[in-house]
Protein backbone atom coordinates (compact mmCIF):
# COMPACT_ATOMS: atom_id res chain seq x y z
CA UNK A 1 0.00 0.00 0.00
CA UNK A 2 1.17 3.54 -1.04
CA UNK A 3 -0.30 6.67 0.89
CA UNK A 4 0.97 9.84 -0.63
CA UNK A 5 0.00 12.90 1.18
CA UNK A 6 -0.40 16.70 -0.26
CA UNK A 7 0.18 18.72 2.78
CA UNK A 8 1.84 22.30 3.87
CA UNK A 9 3.18 20.05 6.88
CA UNK A 10 4.87 16.99 6.07
CA UNK A 11 6.93 16.57 8.82
CA UNK A 12 3.90 16.22 11.19
CA UNK A 13 2.53 13.41 9.31
CA UNK A 14 6.34 11.91 8.64
CA UNK A 15 7.23 11.55 12.18
CA UNK A 16 3.55 10.13 13.36
CA UNK A 17 3.65 7.70 10.47
CA UNK A 18 7.13 6.43 11.28
CA UNK A 19 6.56 5.60 14.76
CA UNK A 20 5.24 2.43 16.28
CA UNK A 21 3.31 -0.14 14.02
CA UNK A 22 2.97 1.94 11.43
CA UNK A 23 6.73 2.91 11.24
CA UNK A 24 7.85 -0.78 11.86
CA UNK A 25 5.48 -1.58 8.32
CA UNK A 26 7.34 0.67 6.39
CA UNK A 27 10.48 -0.27 7.33
CA UNK A 28 9.76 -4.18 6.69
CA UNK A 29 7.60 -2.77 2.77
CA UNK A 30 4.40 -3.23 3.32
CA UNK A 31 3.56 0.15 3.82
CA UNK A 32 5.51 3.32 1.65
CA UNK A 33 4.37 7.08 2.73
CA UNK A 34 5.57 9.61 0.54
CA UNK A 35 4.45 13.23 2.18
CA UNK A 36 4.84 16.19 -0.74
CA UNK A 37 4.72 19.87 0.36
CA UNK A 38 2.33 21.62 -1.55
CA UNK A 39 4.59 24.89 -1.14
CA UNK A 40 7.03 23.24 -3.38
CA UNK A 41 4.31 23.91 -6.51
CA UNK A 42 3.50 27.72 -5.47
CA UNK A 43 4.65 29.59 -8.50
CA UNK A 44 5.53 33.36 -7.00
CA UNK A 45 8.64 34.12 -5.29
CA UNK A 46 7.46 34.29 -1.38
CA UNK A 47 6.12 30.32 -2.36
CA UNK A 48 2.78 31.87 -1.13
CA UNK A 49 0.04 29.35 -1.50
CA UNK A 50 -2.82 31.19 0.04
CA UNK A 51 -4.90 34.16 -0.49
CA UNK A 52 -8.42 35.35 0.33
CA UNK A 53 -11.55 34.65 -0.31
CA UNK A 54 -13.59 36.10 -2.77
CA UNK A 55 -16.83 37.37 -1.66
CA UNK A 56 -14.95 38.23 2.04
CA UNK A 57 -15.23 36.19 5.27
CA UNK A 58 -12.65 34.87 7.78
CA UNK A 59 -9.48 33.68 7.23
CA UNK A 60 -7.15 32.62 4.02
CA UNK A 61 -7.91 29.56 1.10
CA UNK A 62 -6.03 27.43 0.00
CA UNK A 63 -4.81 28.30 -4.17
CA UNK A 64 -6.12 25.43 -6.81
CA UNK A 65 -2.84 25.75 -8.50
CA UNK A 66 0.03 24.85 -6.35
CA UNK A 67 -2.35 22.03 -5.02
CA UNK A 68 -3.17 20.86 -8.84
CA UNK A 69 0.32 20.94 -9.94
CA UNK A 70 1.36 19.61 -6.42
CA UNK A 71 -1.50 16.57 -7.66
CA UNK A 72 0.01 16.19 -11.37
CA UNK A 73 3.29 15.42 -9.93
CA UNK A 74 2.23 12.41 -7.85
CA UNK A 75 0.06 11.08 -10.76
CA UNK A 76 2.54 10.96 -13.03
CA UNK A 77 4.77 9.48 -10.20
CA UNK A 78 1.97 6.68 -9.76
CA UNK A 79 1.28 6.25 -13.61
CA UNK A 80 -2.38 6.11 -12.95
CA UNK A 81 -5.27 7.23 -11.88
CA UNK A 82 -6.30 7.34 -8.30
CA UNK A 83 -8.32 7.73 -5.24
CA UNK A 84 -7.74 11.41 -4.15
CA UNK A 85 -9.12 11.40 -0.17
CA UNK A 86 -10.00 15.30 0.68
CA UNK A 87 -9.50 15.37 4.77
CA UNK A 88 -13.01 17.45 5.55
CA UNK A 89 -15.71 18.42 8.08
CA UNK A 90 -17.68 18.66 4.69
CA UNK A 91 -17.24 14.89 4.07
CA UNK A 92 -18.73 11.41 5.17
CA UNK A 93 -18.20 10.79 8.58
CA UNK A 94 -14.75 7.69 8.58
CA UNK A 95 -15.46 4.51 9.81
CA UNK A 96 -14.14 1.27 9.81
CA UNK A 97 -16.09 -0.29 6.69
CA UNK A 98 -14.66 2.71 5.01
CA UNK A 99 -11.20 1.77 6.47
CA UNK A 100 -11.21 -1.51 4.56
CA UNK A 101 -13.09 -0.47 1.11
CA UNK A 102 -9.68 2.06 1.19
CA UNK A 103 -6.99 -1.19 2.29
CA UNK A 104 -8.05 -2.55 -1.22
CA UNK A 105 -6.76 0.15 -3.00
CA UNK A 106 -2.39 -0.21 -3.99
CA UNK A 107 -2.35 3.58 -4.02
CA UNK A 108 -4.08 6.22 -1.81
CA UNK A 109 -3.93 10.15 -2.22
CA UNK A 110 -4.58 12.34 0.62
CA UNK A 111 -5.14 15.95 0.47
CA UNK A 112 -5.13 18.24 3.49
CA UNK A 113 -6.42 21.40 4.20
CA UNK A 114 -5.40 24.14 6.51
CA UNK A 115 -6.41 27.64 6.90
CA UNK A 116 -10.50 27.98 6.08
CA UNK A 117 -10.09 25.16 3.54
CA UNK A 118 -9.59 25.40 -0.33
CA UNK A 119 -10.76 26.54 -3.78
CA UNK A 120 -13.13 24.43 -4.54
CA UNK A 121 -12.61 24.20 -8.19
CA UNK A 122 -9.28 22.25 -7.45
CA UNK A 123 -11.45 19.78 -5.25
CA UNK A 124 -14.16 19.15 -8.18
CA UNK A 125 -11.47 18.31 -10.36
CA UNK A 126 -9.12 16.33 -8.68
CA UNK A 127 -11.08 14.68 -5.46
CA UNK A 128 -12.90 11.86 -5.54
CA UNK A 129 -13.58 11.64 -1.81
CA UNK A 130 -14.32 13.81 0.83
CA UNK A 131 -14.09 12.34 4.32
CA UNK A 132 -14.54 13.97 7.83
CA UNK A 133 -13.15 12.27 10.83
CA UNK A 134 -16.20 13.82 13.39
CA UNK A 135 -18.55 16.40 13.72
CA UNK A 136 -15.96 19.06 14.93
CA UNK A 137 -13.25 21.27 13.16
CA UNK A 138 -9.36 20.75 13.31
CA UNK A 139 -6.96 23.30 12.39
CA UNK A 140 -5.95 21.33 9.23
CA UNK A 141 -6.33 17.66 7.70
CA UNK A 142 -2.81 16.22 8.88
CA UNK A 143 -4.04 14.60 11.92
CA UNK A 144 -7.48 13.26 10.36
CA UNK A 145 -4.75 11.68 7.26
CA UNK A 146 -2.63 10.30 9.75
CA UNK A 147 -6.52 8.65 11.60
CA UNK A 148 -7.65 7.65 8.07
CA UNK A 149 -3.84 6.04 7.34
CA UNK A 150 -3.39 4.64 10.81
CA UNK A 151 -6.70 2.56 10.52
CA UNK A 152 -6.46 1.65 6.79
CA UNK A 153 -2.88 0.00 7.37
CA UNK A 154 -4.32 -2.10 9.96
CA UNK A 155 -6.41 -4.04 7.51
CA UNK A 156 -3.11 -4.11 5.11
CA UNK A 157 -1.97 -7.69 5.15
CA UNK A 158 0.94 -8.29 7.19
CA UNK A 159 1.16 -4.68 8.67
CA UNK A 160 -0.31 -6.64 12.19
CA UNK A 161 1.79 -9.20 13.27
CA UNK A 162 -1.53 -10.91 14.49
CA UNK A 163 -4.17 -10.65 11.41
CA UNK A 164 -7.06 -12.02 14.30
CA UNK A 165 -6.84 -9.48 16.23
CA UNK A 166 -8.17 -6.47 13.45
CA UNK A 167 -11.21 -9.41 12.29
CA UNK A 168 -12.12 -9.71 16.41
CA UNK A 169 -12.50 -6.21 16.89
CA UNK A 170 -14.59 -3.07 17.82
CA UNK A 171 -16.58 -2.17 14.50
CA UNK A 172 -15.37 -5.24 12.65
CA UNK A 173 -18.88 -6.73 13.29
CA UNK A 174 -20.62 -3.92 14.03
CA UNK A 175 -20.59 -3.98 18.06
CA UNK A 176 -17.86 -3.13 20.33
CA UNK A 177 -15.32 -5.68 21.96
CA UNK A 178 -15.62 -7.49 25.29
CA UNK A 179 -13.30 -6.98 27.91
CA UNK A 180 -10.38 -8.17 28.37
CA UNK A 181 -7.33 -9.01 31.04
CA UNK A 182 -4.00 -9.52 31.73
CA UNK A 183 -1.60 -11.12 34.47
CA UNK A 184 -2.06 -10.80 37.54
CA UNK A 185 -5.31 -12.54 37.75
CA UNK A 186 -6.28 -10.37 41.04
CA UNK A 187 -5.66 -6.87 41.38
CA UNK A 188 -6.74 -4.00 43.66
CA UNK A 189 -9.24 -6.73 44.82
CA UNK A 190 -10.61 -7.15 41.48
CA UNK A 191 -10.52 -10.88 39.99
CA UNK A 192 -10.60 -11.71 36.24
CA UNK A 193 -13.67 -12.96 35.38
CA UNK A 194 -13.26 -17.09 36.46
CA UNK A 195 -15.19 -18.47 32.53
CA UNK A 196 -11.34 -16.93 31.38
CA UNK A 197 -9.30 -18.78 33.49
CA UNK A 198 -11.66 -21.93 32.41
CA UNK A 199 -9.78 -22.95 29.27
CA UNK A 200 -13.53 -23.91 27.75
CA UNK A 201 -13.54 -22.30 24.56
CA UNK A 202 -16.90 -22.91 23.86
CA UNK A 203 -17.68 -21.24 27.21
CA UNK A 204 -15.40 -18.20 26.33
CA UNK A 205 -16.72 -17.29 23.03
CA UNK A 206 -20.70 -17.14 24.55
CA UNK A 207 -19.24 -14.93 27.39
CA UNK A 208 -17.02 -12.67 25.01
CA UNK A 209 -20.25 -12.47 22.58
CA UNK A 210 -22.46 -11.51 25.93
CA UNK A 211 -20.18 -8.95 27.10
CA UNK A 212 -19.65 -7.54 23.61
CA UNK A 213 -23.30 -7.05 23.44
CA UNK A 214 -24.01 -5.52 26.72
CA UNK A 215 -21.10 -3.14 26.35
CA UNK A 216 -22.50 -1.91 22.78
CA UNK A 217 -26.17 -1.50 24.25
CA UNK A 218 -24.30 0.43 27.18
CA UNK A 219 -22.23 2.70 25.19
CA UNK A 220 -23.37 2.69 22.12
CA UNK A 221 -27.33 2.20 22.47
CA UNK A 222 -27.27 3.53 18.29
CA UNK A 223 -24.80 0.88 16.95
CA UNK A 224 -26.69 -1.75 18.78
CA UNK A 225 -30.19 -0.98 17.29
CA UNK A 226 -28.96 -1.25 13.91
CA UNK A 227 -27.16 -5.03 14.71
CA UNK A 228 -30.59 -6.30 16.18
CA UNK A 229 -32.09 -4.42 12.97
CA UNK A 230 -29.40 -7.08 11.04
CA UNK A 231 -30.42 -10.03 12.92
CA UNK A 232 -33.63 -9.22 12.63
CA UNK A 233 -33.07 -9.31 8.83
CA UNK A 234 -31.43 -12.29 8.30
CA UNK A 235 -33.77 -14.12 11.02
N1 LIG B 1 -13.75 26.34 7.00
C1 LIG B 1 -13.83 24.92 7.03
C2 LIG B 1 -15.27 24.49 7.34
O1 LIG B 1 -15.97 25.22 8.03
O2 LIG B 1 -15.66 23.39 6.89
C3 LIG B 1 -12.89 24.34 8.08
C4 LIG B 1 -11.45 24.44 7.70
S1 LIG B 1 -10.39 23.70 8.88
C5 LIG B 1 -10.03 25.05 9.94
C6 LIG B 1 -8.89 23.47 8.00
C7 LIG B 1 -8.70 22.09 7.43
O3 LIG B 1 -8.65 21.13 8.47
C8 LIG B 1 -9.77 21.59 6.48
O4 LIG B 1 -9.59 22.07 5.17
C9 LIG B 1 -9.59 20.08 6.56
O5 LIG B 1 -8.58 19.62 5.69
C10 LIG B 1 -9.12 19.89 8.00
N2 LIG B 1 -10.19 19.44 8.92
C11 LIG B 1 -10.71 20.13 9.94
N3 LIG B 1 -11.62 19.42 10.61
C12 LIG B 1 -11.71 18.23 10.00
C13 LIG B 1 -12.49 17.05 10.23
N4 LIG B 1 -13.39 16.98 11.19
N5 LIG B 1 -12.29 15.99 9.42
C14 LIG B 1 -11.39 16.05 8.42
N6 LIG B 1 -10.63 17.14 8.14
C15 LIG B 1 -10.78 18.22 8.92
Amino acid sequence: MNFYCMTLFPEMIDNAFSTSITGRAMNNGYLNLHTVNIRDFANNTHNSVDDYPFGGGAGMLMQAEPIYRCYEHIIEEIGKETRVILTTPVGKVFNQAMAAEFAQEENLIFLCGHYEGIDERVIEKIVTDRVSIGDYVLTGGELPALVMMDSISRLVPCVLSNSVSSTYESHSNGLLEYPQYTRPREWNGMEVPEVLLSGHHKNIAAWQKEESLKRTKKYRPDLYKKWEEEQNKED
